[in-house]
């Protein structure tokens, strides 16, 4: 999973996650509204990368247009 990953920015293998509220500036607002993210934090450089959470998912393949 992503926590076993390097960070992309520093190299660093220290990862933090938590599942949060996304601020709602950051919220895709409409079909995933109270919809929660897990972010990773690296440890090293306080990079962070935001995952919706698993549970969600059904939801954005649900709502959200497939990439081609
Ligand atoms: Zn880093």
């Amino acid at each position: 999973m992503a926590q076993e990953k390097s960070c992309v920015e520093c190299g660093g293998r220290e990862h933090f996650s938590k599942e949060v509220v996304p601020p709602a500036e950051l919220l895709p607002v409409g079909p995933l509204h109270g919809a929660k993210y897990r972010i990773v934090v690296c440890g090293a450089c306080g990079f962070t990368r935001w995952f919706v959470a698993e549970r969600f998912l059904p939801l954005v393949k649900e709502k959200f247009e497939a990439e081609q």
